[in-house]
């Protein structure tokens, strides 16, 4: 679990990359990496220069990235700016995982609907582009991982050949019957029911 010891690790990080050139900050921040994930873990990381790439951002920004206990899973909260990846993933998982929650936490932050101004449906259509966003730059890091030898779980490779079948537009469009192990919903009543929790039924708009 998250300790005091790690919490204090990136405000140590943005000293020394201030003081220190990039290259001296990326090693402590992999060095750190390797205390947080294992040895194995970063290998496998640096195998993905799309990867890497997206860690220096998460770096700079100062998103944390956390290990979290109970079934495998990972997401973003925005309030903590901290991705949660389970604990007990598959390595692959965890890598793919921190490159889809980096888009939702930098690339394309989810925004709240506002109470009398944003639709219903435009915000599910919203939500389902930006989960397709993720999707597709997840995509980026299986080529990586496949390129490099490294095995991953089938259920990737269906989005990478949805993909290459049929584009962003085949990723959308499965993604509107896919079932999200948050709750047992497909995607569009998952995210209309967010909609429904944050809206008061009076300021709802179709
Ligand atoms: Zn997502």
């Amino acid at each position: 679990m998250p300790g005091k010891k790690q919490s204090k690790a990136p405000a140590a990080d943005k000293v020394n990359a201030k003081s220190v050139s990039p290259k001296v900050s990326q090693a402590v921040s992999m060095r750190n990496l390797k205390r947080q994930f294992g040895k194995r873990m970063v290998e496998t990381l640096l195998m993905s220069p799309t990867l890497v790439e997206d860690m220096e951002q998460i770096r700079e920004a100062g998103v944390k990235i956390r290990l979290v206990d109970g079934p495998c899973r990972a997401y973003y909260d925005r309030k903590k700016r901290t991705i949660y990846i389970g604990r007990w993933c598959p390595r692959n998982y965890k890598l793919i995982s921190i490159a889809h929650e980096f888009v939702h936490a930098l690339v394309r932050p989810t925004n709240d609907p506002i109470p009398g101004e944003t639709g219903r449906q435009e915000f599910i259509d919203r939500c389902l582009e930006e989960e397709c966003e993720a999707i597709v730059h997840e995509i980026e890091i299986v080529k990586d991982l496949i390129k490099a030898g490294i095995p991953v779980d089938p259920k990737e490779l269906e989005w990478l050949n949805r993909y290459k079948r049929g584009g962003r537009k085949a990723i959308k469009k499965a993604l509107q019957k896919t079932i999200t192990s948050t709750t047992g919903e497909d995607y569009p009543e998952y995210y209309g029911s967010w909609y429904d929790e944050i809206v008061p039924p009076a300021k709802r708009l179709p």
